[in-house]
């Protein structure tokens, strides 16, 4: 079973790797438990770097060898961040030593290491006193001051486990934070295992529109889109903040953080056609404007591939609430049938509500035609940034929302239209 799936998403990660693709990250996978697992798609981790050196245990030097030292790529990016931050406060502090992580495609290590399997563990070592490059050789070489620091940040950045010898004295949350023999000269950070993304489909310049599923998935459909406008990126935010946040029961999200990654990545409200994407659903469709124009609404209905791959998207999850996050009108609006609602959201998040009709081709139109039972509305921040308490607020508001959803069947949300396929195409679970 393992052994297929990884052979499964060895084909998906390779062809995510492909020349196409090439801004959007391509993301690992990590399969299994860190003592019983696989990695596709890890990342090798450099042999050294400005804030940092790697260590190999068995020939006690450094760098680390090359196949020692692959993981996911989200434990890169935690270990650089941690990394970056940590000399940054401590200017005159010694590189930090890097141990192993994981074999390139995972699976058992070998000698020192029982978990490091699938990509999510890395060993650091602890800073020296003496400020040496190399590990401590016994525990009163620590500089504990540092390391304790150390130790916080991976904490900060979201470590669910870290191992620390017993005589170290280093401490940190029960939860977290655990001693274990073998541990005085390094301690041993794991990350959670991140959320899969279901692949939408493509843009035109080929990169890929993704969703992440969480929660209940028995609950109603709550589908949350960031951007469609590429110029109006405030709703990431709260998308990133619905991937992490504790979910109430009874909530089935789809976060999309965008299905305009072509125009995010190149800050227009377009498409790389010059299109508008949300005047270019079936739905009271006009001939609209020139590429590049505001509000083009492309040479027909659907002739963008991004709508047409959110479009299959959406018959697939049948969303019974849809938020779309827009910029920089500061208001939530939409029409009937559905006034109570969105004036709650508008009520949980301080913006004022307005009665309007989307414009002709909205996506939003398509999908009250589509699940005309449903709740399908835009909400438009003001211009600039969010603030970190402006996007808790309306992530609350999205929760609010979605567990006030009425627990009918999804069937009855629809309009009687039924996918030809089945579930969603993803990855299982391992
Ligand atoms: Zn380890
Ligand atoms: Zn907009």
């Amino acid at each position: 079973m393992l052994r297929s799936l990884i052979a499964l998403l060895a084909v998906v990660a390779g062809l995510a790797a492909g020349p196409r693709s090439h801004p959007q990250r391509v993301a690992s996978v990590s399969l299994g438990r860190p003592d019983h697992g696989a990695l596709v798609g890890g990342v090798r981790f450099p042999a050294e770097g400005r804030t940092f050196f790697t260590w190999d245990p068995l020939l006690r030097r450094a760098p680390d060898r090359p196949w020692r030292r692959y993981g996911n790529d989200r434990l890169a990016r935690i270990v650089f961040r941690v990394l970056r931050e940590y000399s940054a406060a401590h200017p005159g502090a010694p590189r930090v030593g890097i141990g192993d992580l994981s074999l390139p495609h995972g699976g058992p290590f070998g000698p020192k290491h029982v978990s490091h399997q699938n990509g999510l563990d890395v060993d650091v070592y602890y800073p020296r006193l003496d400020r040496r490059e190399r590990p401590p050789s016994r525990p009163g070489q620590i500089d504990r001051r540092l390391a304790q620091d150390l130790l916080n940040r991976f904490v900060r950045a979201g470590a669910v486990r870290i191992f620390v010898g017993p005589n170290t004295h280093l401490t940190g949350p029960l939860r977290v934070v655990q001693v274990l023999a073998l541990h005085d000269n390094h301690m041993h950070v794991r990350i959670a295992k991140p959320a899969r993304g279901l692949t939408i489909g493509r843009s035109l310049r080929g990169r890929w529109i993704v969703g992440y599923e969480r929660g209940d998935p028995s609950a109603p459909v709550t589908l949350v889109v960031g951007v469609i406008h590429g110029s109006e990126p405030a709703g990431l935010a709260v998308v990133r903040r619905l991937r992490r946040m504790r979910l109430p029961e009874g909530v089935h999200l789809w976060l999309v953080p965008t299905v305009n990654p072509d125009g995010l990545a190149a800050g227009t409200r377009q498409n790389a056609d010059g299109v508008d994407l949300n005047r270019n659903w079936p739905v009271g469709w006009v001939r609209n404007g020139r590429p590049w124009d505001g509000n083009y609404s492309g040479p027909r209905p659907l002739s963008e591939p991004e709508n047409r791959a959110v479009r299959a998207f959406i018959l697939r999850v049948k969303p019974a609430l849809t938020i779309w996050y827009h910029q920089p009108l500061d208001e939530v609006y939409g029409s009937d049938p559905h006034v109570a609602a969105l004036k709650r959201y508008a009520r949980l998040t301080g913006l004022r509500y307005r009665r309007l009709t989307a414009p002709p081709g909205a996506a939003t139109l398509w999908e009250r035609r589509r699940f005309p039972r449903g709740i399908h509305f835009v909400v438009e921040f003001p211009a600039g940034r969010l603030s970190a308490a402006t996007a808790r607020r309306h992530a609350d508001a999205v929760l609010a929302l979605a567990r006030g959803l009425p627990a009918a069947s999804l069937s009855s949300l629809s309009s009687g239209w039924r996918p030809r396929e089945g579930a969603p195409r993803r990855p299982s679970q391992p």
